[in-house]
C-alpha cells in the first residue's frame, strides 16, 4: 500500500514558509525526510539557516501591528475559516502525517487531524473570550481595569511525535490572542506544520501572521531563541533540550512556556477493573508506538492483581498488528527513525542484565525489517532506581512493578523527576480522590489514560515544564496583563501627594 502524499511536488520550492511563501533554506545543508516505515527519504529540503530566521522573525513583527489589531471578531472569523480549511483538507493531512512519522494511518485520521480541527474551532470561540478579571474602583478615587495584550512576535518550537498537532497547539492560542509566531517543526518532520500554514493562508489569515522555519535545533533553533525580535519562546520536546533553550530565553529576557519530558505512572488498585486495566495499559503505552510525552510507562499494580495485570498485559501485546502505516488494518507503526529505534532497543537491552523482558524486546524480521519498527514490550522486575524506571524511553514499552499498601503506590507514582500525566485506576472514590490530589503531575486520569480535549489544560509539574497548551488557561501564557488605572477625583493635589509634600 502506498502513502499518495507527494512531498516534492507539494514543497518543490523548499521547507521554509515565511510572510505567505514558500522558500529553500540557505544554511548549505540538506535535510531529507524519511519515511520510517520503508528507510527511504521521500523529500529532501536544505535547512533553514540564520538569514530565514531573521526573514521570518521580520515578516511576523511586520504583519503583528494589523493582526493585533484586529477585533476578536476578526481574529475568530479567521480561525472558523481556518478549522473549514483542515476540515476540507483532512486526508491530505492525514497521509502527509503518516507519511512522515510512520502513524498508523487510523491514528492519524482519528486522532491527530481531527483533534487539530477541535483546536481551530475551539481557539476561533475563545479568540472572542480573552477577558481581564478584575475592574472597579479599588482606591475609590480611581477606576482601575485589566487589559490583556498580545505579547508580540512567539518563535515557537515543536517535536517530531505529533508535528501537526503540535503545530495547532503552538500556533492557535498564540495567534487568536493577536500574536504571530515563527514556529520551528522537527527537521524530521516538517511537512505538516507546512500544510498547517498554507492552510491559515488560504482561509484569509494574512501572510507572516504565521510562518514556518525548517531547520536544525542547534544552529535554526538557538537562534530562533535568542532573537531580540522574539518577545517569548514557547519549547515543547525533550528536557535536556528545554534546559538549553531556557538558558538561552533567560539571558534575553524573555517570557517562556515549557511542555518537556514525560514518565507517566499507571497506578492499579486492587479493587479496580482489570480488564479495564489491562486494555487501558496496552493502549495507553503503545499510542503513537509510545512516542507519546503522556504515554503510561510505568505500571503500579498492587499485589492481589500484579500477576493477572502481567499476563493480561503480555497476551494483548501479542495480538497487536504492526505492519504498513498506510494500511488502515496495522495497529502499531514503526518508531520515528531507525536511530531512535535503537535508542529504545538499547534501554531495553541494558535492562535485561536487571530485569525481565517479558514479551517484546526486539525488531521484527520479515518484512518489516526495513522500517523502524521494534515489537511492544513488557518489562517485569526493575527496581524502581533503576533506569528503565526513571528515564524517559519513547517507545513501545511499559514496565510493570507491584507494591502493597496505598501510600506506597502513590509515593512510587511520584518518584520520578517527571510529572507530565498519570492515571489511577480503581473503583474506589476515595482511592481516586486521593490519587487526583496527591499524585505530581499536569493530568491525572482516573479509570482511562491518553484522552486530551481542546476545552483543557495540558501542561507539565517538576521537570515535565511550566505553561499550558490548549484551553483558555494557554491564554495566561500567550498574552500579558496590564493594569490601566484613571483617576476619578479630577483634582490637580491629590491625597497622597502629602507622602511627598507633608502639609504643603
Ligand atoms: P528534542 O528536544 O530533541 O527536540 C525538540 C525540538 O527542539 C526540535 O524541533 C529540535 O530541532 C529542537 N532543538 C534541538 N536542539 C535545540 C537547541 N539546542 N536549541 C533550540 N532548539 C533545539 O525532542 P524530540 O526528540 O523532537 O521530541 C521528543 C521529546 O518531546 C520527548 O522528551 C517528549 O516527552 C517531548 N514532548 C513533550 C510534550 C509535552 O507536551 N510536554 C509533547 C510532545 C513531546
Amino acid at each position: 500500500m502506498s502513502n499518495p502524499f507527494q512531498a516534492d511536488e507539494r514543497f518543490a520550492d523548499g521547507a521554509q514558509y515565511i510572510a505567505g511563501e514558500l522558500r529553500p533554506g540557505t544554511s548549505g545543508r540538506e535535510h531529507a525526510v524519511v519515511d520510517p516505515a520503508t528507510g527511504e527519504a521521500v523529500y529532501t529540503y536544505e535547512l533553514a539557516g540564520t538569514a530565514e530566521v531573521d526573514a521570518a522573525v521580520d515578516a511576523a513583527a511586520r504583519a503583528f501591528p494589523e493582526w493585533a489589531g484586529a477585533t476578536p471578531g476578526e481574529r475568530s472569523e479567521a480561525l472558523h475559516r481556518f478549522a473549514a480549511v483542515l476540515g476540507d483538507r483532512a486526508e491530505e493531512f492525514a497521509q502527509a502525517e503518516t507519511l512522515q512519522c510512520g502513524k498508523p494511518i487510523k491514528l492519524s485520521r482519528e486522532f491527530d487531524v481531527p483533534g487539530s480541527i477541535d483546536n481551530a474551532s475551539f481557539f476561533a470561540g475563545a479568540a472572542r473570550h480573552l477577558e481581564g478579571k478584575s475592574a472597579g474602583e479599588y482606591t475609590g478615587d480611581h477606576t482601575s481595569y485589566i487589559r490583556r495584550e498580545p505579547i508580540g512576535v512567539v518563535g515557537s518550537i515543536a517535536p517530531w511525535n505529533y508535528p501537526l498537532q503540535m503545530a495547532a497547539w503552538k500556533v492557535l492560542p498564540a495567534v487568536a490572542a493577536g500574536n504571530t509566531i515563527v514556529l520551528k517543526p522537527a527537521e524530521l518532520t516538517p511537512l505538516t506544520s507546512l500544510l498547517f500554514a498554507q492552510a491559515a493562508d488560504e482561509a484569509g489569515i494574512p501572510a507572516g501572521v504565521i510562518n514556518i522555519i525548517s531547520g536544525a535545533g542547534r544552529d535554526a533553533g538557538e537562534h530562533l531563541v535568542g532573537h531580540p525580535g522574539v518577545a517569548m519562546t514557547s519549547f515543547t520536546g525533550s528536557t535536556a533540550v528545554g534546559k538549553r533553550v531556557a538558558e538561552i530565553a533567560t539571558s534575553t529576557v524573555k517570557r517562556l512556556h515549557l511542555e518537556l519530558g514525560g514518565k507517566a505512572p499507571f497506578v492499579v488498585f486492587d479493587d479496580a477493573d482489570l480488564e479495564a486495566a489491562v486494555h487501558g495499559a496496552v493502549a495507553g503505552a503503545l499510542i503513537n508506538t509510545g512516542q507519546d510525552c503522556t504515554a503510561a510507562t510505568r505500571a503500579y499494580v498492587q499485589r492481589p492483581l500484579y500477576d493477572a495485570f502481567v499476563s493480561g498485559v503480555a497476551d494483548l501485546m501479542a495480538t497487536v498488528r504492526l505492519g504498513d502505516p498506510a494500511d488502515r488494518a496495522t495497529d502499531l507503526g514503526p518508531l520515528i527513525s531507525h536511530a531512535q529505534r535503537d535508542r529504545v532497543a538499547g534501554f531495553v537491552d541494558r535492562a535485561r542484565s536487571y530485569a525481565t523482558v517479558v514479551t517484546g524486546g526486539e525488531a521484527p524480521q520479515g518484512e518489516l525489517a526495513k522500517g523502524a519498527y521494534y515489537r511492544p514490550t513488557l518489562v517485569t522486575g526493575a527496581a524502581q532506581d533503576s533506569e528503565i524506571v526513571q528515564a524517559e524511553i519513547f517507545g513501545p514499552v511499559l514496565v510493570v512493578l507491584p507494591f502493597d499498601g496505598d501510600d506506597e503506590g502513590i509515593a512510587l507514582a511520584n518518584d520520578t523527576p517527571y510529572g507530565l500525566a498519570a492515571s489511577a485506576w480503581s473503583r474506589d472514590v476515595y482511592r481516586t480522590g486521593r490519587a487526583t490530589r496527591e499524585i505530581k503531575a499536569g493530568c491525572v486520569w482516573i479509570n482511562d489514560h491518553i484522552p486530551i480535549l481542546s476545552e483543557m489544560p495540558h501542561g507539565g509539574y517538576k521537570a515535565s515544564g511550566f505553561g499550558k497548551d490548549m484551553s483558555a488557561y494557554s491564554f495566561d501564557e500567550y498574552t500579558q496583563v496590564k493594569h490601566v488605572m484613571y483617576d476619578n477625583t479630577a483634582v490637580a493635589r491629590k491625597d497622597w501627594h502629602r507622602t511627598v509634600f507633608g502639609d504643603r
